[in-house]
């Protein structure tokens, strides 16, 4: 079988599918492997290192796609990629099946199986494969690198001749992957961390990392299954910015990561709150590319609003594409293992990993919220 990975082509994507590293083992097993020359060039992995890991490095990108019977990618594929792709081949990647309902349709037109790689069960049979953890682990980290870079402050306490520094206050709301990450590196920055989350199971987590664990008490449920995170009533979010607002108003820096998984980002930081920052203040919205969680963002932007820098980062995975790419390569790398047997693509559609992250198979899109975004897209269309 080729497995291939292929050449990113949106623009500020710096990471690759495969590392020279993850190639090495692949081959090692038994299979082949093609790698578009430069692919890994914007993370520092040349081509010679991908030759010498045992890959045949493919200049003409049209016969790599031609060709694959896996291919790998980072991003999602152009659409005149997916034209080239042979009836049967498998396409891995970051696909975003609910908010590119026309790719997913030409993939399933074309008789594609694609794999939505952040469609990986949340579970710790599939944590090996779980690139939206990975990914989220380097964000949360250069969260907090992007603060302390843009706070005109210490991080840690210093006692100094010339007087001493109090530590920075950091505040970071959502304790997720990507939030118990930036609790981390900020307090191995010396700065004093508090933290938040609307599921209480995070508390000991938070407390573990030695930051300090801010509750508010809801009277409703706020964890749906799979452990991830509910909307919450109107009633709830109001009590939950009273409490949290006298939180954000005393930091120095506040990082946010809040999600709720198919909808928009929650409101946690409003402009009041934002108003009563200290001067100099940072924040940085991980969630900005779903819509914020503060109302000042401007996603891929830098905002100055009353002496408050409010950061909107777009996919800060790709800032750091040595290490996202090699933990997303060995992501990659294991569903590639769970799916081919023997030198042959084995799909059991039984199987919870597979049924979940399978998103078109022989002509069928099968995933059920998949398919009702294409409904309500061609529904949208149809009245247009
Ligand atoms: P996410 O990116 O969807 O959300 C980030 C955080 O924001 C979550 O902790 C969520 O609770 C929080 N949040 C949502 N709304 C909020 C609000 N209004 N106020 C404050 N916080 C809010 O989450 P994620 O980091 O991808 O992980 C979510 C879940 O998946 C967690 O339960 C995590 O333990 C679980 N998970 C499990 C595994 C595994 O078992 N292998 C791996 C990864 C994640």
């Amino acid at each position: 079988m080729k497995i291939v990975a292929a050449k990113e082509v949106e623009v500020g994507e710096r990471r690759v599918a495969l590392v020279p590293e993850t190639v090495a083992r692949l081959v090692k097993q038994g299979l082949e492997v093609w790698v578009e020359a430069g692919a890994g060039e914007q993370s520092f992995f040349y081509d010679t290192a991908y030759e010498a890991a045992g890959a045949k490095i493919i200049s003409e990108p049209e016969t790599l796609w031609r060709e694959a019977d896996i291919l790998l990618k980072v991003g999602i594929p152009q659409e005149r990629e997916v034209d080239l792709l042979r009836e049967g081949a498998v396409l891995i990647g970051f696909l975003n099946p609910l908010g590119q309902p026309t790719l997913v349709q030409r993939l399933s037109e074309r008789q594609v199986t694609a794999f939505s790689i952040e469609m990986i069960p949340r579970t710790s049979r599939a944590q090996s494969m779980d690139a939206l953890s990975s990914q989220a682990s380097v964000a949360g980290y250069q969260a907090v690198l992007i603060a302390a870079a843009a706070l005109p402050k210490y991080f840690p306490m210093l006692t100094t001749a010339a007087g001493t520094i109090a530590p920075a206050k950091v505040f970071v709301m959502g304790a997720g992957v990507a939030g118990l990450q930036a609790i981390a590196t900020a307090r191995r920055l010396g700065a004093v961390v508090e933290a938040f989350d609307i599921r209480p199971a995070v508390k000991e987590e938070v407390q573990s990392l030695g930051a300090k664990f801010v509750e508010v008490q809801l009277q409703e449920e706020t964890v749906a299954a799979g452990g991830y995170a509910k909307e919450i009533s109107e009633a709830a979010k109001q009590r939950t910015q009273e409490v949290v607002g006298e939180h954000v108003k005393q930091s120095d820096v506040v990082i946010t990561t809040a999600q709720v998984p198919g909808r928009k980002a929650p409101l946690l930081v409003t402009q009041e709150m934002v108003a009563q920052m200290k001067p100099g203040s940072v924040i940085v919205d991980l969630a900005a590319e779903q819509g914020g969680n503060c109302a000042c963002t401007e996603a891929g932007r830098d905002v100055q609003w009353n002496g408050v820098t409010i950061i909107g980062p777009i996919n800060l995975p790709s800032s750091v594409p040595i290490h996202a790419s090699q933990l997303y390569s060995k992501n990659l790398a294991t569903l590639v293992q769970y799916i081919v047997k023997d030198n042959t693509l084995k799909l059991d559609f039984e199987d919870d990993i597979i049924k979940a992250a399978c998103i078109t198979h022989a002509g069928e899109v099968r995933n059920s919220r998949v398919r009702d975004a294409i409904e309500a897209l061609s529904n949208q269309q149809a009245v247009s």
